[in-house]
């Protein structure tokens, strides 16, 4: 074929499928120019998963009839003039592709008024073909309809998902700007029913009820402003200027993916898995690995800080100062979880004769309890402000936990203490965990040495265990694990960590990819952290394992010169205490 210019046609349908990828892209632009347009109420419906229709309603500004076809046109817009405005983009849309792409791909009818003209304007246009543009009456604001989308484009047809699937895909968007603009009424109706429907109260709080329910909403931890926090060293760093605001879940309420976590920067809803793995750590050892906090965060910079020129869909953005933000980020959740959770103790309380747990548990007639310590400074060690690992920072006061004297075990499973306040029950996997990731944090060079295997050994990974391989090859091979691709989907393992050496090697491998968060590497440092917590699980005494007293005594001293042996890498704690005080209550020799 000879080299030709592409058909206008052709080259903006080809442009269409760089922003418009399924319905849900359509939602999202037309939401966009809505909010851009001033809009307060914007109604949305929805057919046949998107694909059928979709209709957009808002009580904006409008458009001015001569400028109807020009919104239609490649590169139309109303929102950028100069290069420069480009870094100083206020509004949601610039690209001015929106329109033109969704009339490349579907049908398009607009009705539109704006306030200084008399008569509405309606305008239709199919395959980039107008059909229709005259006077029409309209209330002020605009009504997009799209149907029929990709049916000239068979090829992107069959990549659509069932109408169920990409209605959700809808409904998510729809929260999210919903949550993004909580001043804004938004109401969207799927297949004749009404979904969704949110107040427009501007308060966020009202939106979160509306999307995670009344029961998690409740919980939802508000992040304010704090307009003179003083985390930032300079005052030039974009740091200095940046807010964030919103909820965050406590820690008790978590999911198994990163769904119901939502960003916006500058009202912008982004996706930024950097930024996601930050807030993660935030709650580091507050949460197990593979489970992930809720949250909406409104990060708010100056525009100039960060660049939303980056993809067409305009989903993500590149931070000018990227490690600022999400420093920034990560302190503020940290602060607030600090404020609300520090590292319990778990005591008895005292005079509690509520027994809530089943008649087989070892001690009856205490209820559990979760007590806050007395705020002592020491407790604040595992959330310490200035470091990304928190709980391993070198410069930590030394441990708290008293002088224990080991007196047994019970259900091979916990070890009995006795301490100056009373009892303790260690959980010796918990403890034993804990003991060997700081070991490991602390001594790296010395425990990373890998131990060689007599024979290599293939092994064959599930396409899931391949993918966690693939994005974590390189902290695998750091941590000590000798791996080399062996055709398909087996690996040949050649070595592996010595902290692993007394584990069967296939088995130990396999637990090790189980346990690593599929959440991907986005910081290098922490996701070897969190690879290093999987190692340290997998090769920690197990319960049900009976240990001698001397073994027991090794760890409980292992254990006290932690930084924090109340709990394991993964935030359970690793004991348990009844003090005495309780104790004596229980034996009604208080009054
Ligand atoms: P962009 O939003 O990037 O400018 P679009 O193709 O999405 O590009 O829209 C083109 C122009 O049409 C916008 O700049 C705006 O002036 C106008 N427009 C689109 N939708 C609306 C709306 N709902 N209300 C008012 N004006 C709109
Ligand atoms: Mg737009």
């Amino acid at each position: 074929m000879s080299i030709h210019i592409l058909s206008d046609e052709l080259a903006s349908k080809i442009a269409a499928g760089e922003v418009i990828e399924r319905p849900a892209s359509v939602v999202k632009e037309l939401i966009e120019n809505a909010l851009d347009a001033g809009a307060r109420d914007i109604r949305l419906e929805v057919r046949g998963g998107g694909q059928r229709l979709i209709r957009v309603a808002d009580d904006g500004s409008g458009i001015a009839s001569a400028d109807v076809p020009t919104a239609f046109a490649r590169h139309g817009t109303s929102k950028l003039e100069t290069a420069d405005d480009l870094f100083a983009i206020q509004t949601l849309g610039f690209r001015g592709e929106a329109l033109p792409s969704i009339a490349a791909v579907a049908r398009v009818t607009m009705i539109t008024r704006c306030a200084e003209d008399a008569n509405g304007t309606i305008f239709k246009v199919e395959n980039a073909q107008t059909l229709l543009y005259q006077p029409h009456g309209a209330p002020r604001g605009t009504v997009i309809t799209v149907e029929d989308l990709f049916r000239s484009v068979p090829a992107r047809l069959k990549f659509l998902k069932s109408p169920g699937a990409e209605s959700a895909h809808i409904a998510e968007l729809v929260h999210a700007y919903a949550l993004a603009y909580p001043h804004v009424r938004y109401s969207l109706v799927n297949d004749g029913k009404l979904t969704f429907q949110s107040a427009g109260s501007g308060k966020l709080s009202d939106v979160l009820f509306k999307v995670y329910g009344g029961e998690t909403a409740r919980e939802m931890i508000a992040v304010a402003r704090d307009e003179n926090h003083t985390d930032s060293p300079s005052p030039q760093s974009p740091g200095s200027n940046l807010a964030v605001h919103g909820y965050i879940s406590p820690p008790s309420i978590h999911r198994g993916n990163r769904r119901l976590q939502y960003f916006f920067v500058n009202g912008r809803w982004i996706e930024d898995r950097s930024l996601a793995y930050a807030v993660s750590e935030a709650y580091h050892t507050l949460l197990m690995v593979g489970r992930f906090p809720l949250f909406v965060l409104n990060i708010q910079l100056p525009p100039d800080a960060v660049d939303v020129n980056v993809h067409p869909t305009k989903m993500q953005v590149r931070f000018r100062e990227p490690n600022e933000v999400y420093r920034t980020v990560q302190r503020t959740v940290r602060r607030v979880l600090n404020e609300k959770f520090p590292v319990p103790t778990i005591s008895f309380s005292p005079g509690a004769h509520t027994d809530s747990r089943p008649p087989t548990a070892p001690l009856t007639n205490a209820a559990l309890n979760l007590v806050p310590p007395a705020n002592d400074g020491q407790t604040q060690r595992a959330f310490d402000d200035n470091t990304l690992t928190p709980s391993l920072h070198p410069s930590i006061a030394p441990s708290s936990l008293p002088i224990l004297r080991v007196l047994g075990q019970i259900a091979s499973t916990y070890i009995i203490c006795e301490g100056p306040d009373g009892l303790y029950l260690v959980d010796q996997h918990a403890a034993h965990e804990r003991v060997l990731y700081e070991k490991w944090m602390t001594e790296r060079e010395m425990v990373f040495a890998a131990q060689n295997l007599l024979e290599p050994l293939p092994v064959e990974l599930s396409p899931a265990h391949w993918a966690v391989y693939e994005s974590e090859r390189e902290n695998f091979a750091r941590a000590g694990f000798q791996l080399e691709p062996f055709g398909g989907n087996t690996l040949l393992l050649r070595a592996l960590p010595t902290l692993l050496k007394k584990r069967e090697p296939r088995a130990a491998l396999l637990e090790i990819l189980d346990l690593t968060d599929e959440g991907g590497n986005p910081i290098q440092a922490q996701a070897e952290a969190r690879l290093i917590m999987s190692i340290c699980k997998g090769a920690a005494i197990k319960g049900g394992q009976v240990m001698a007293l001397e073994e027991m005594r090794a760890l409980i001293r292992d254990l006290e010169k932690t930084t924090s042996p109340r709990t394991c890498p993964h935030g359970r704690p690793t004991m348990i205490q009844l003090n005495l005080t309780t104790l004596q209550k229980e034996f009604g020799r208080l009054g």
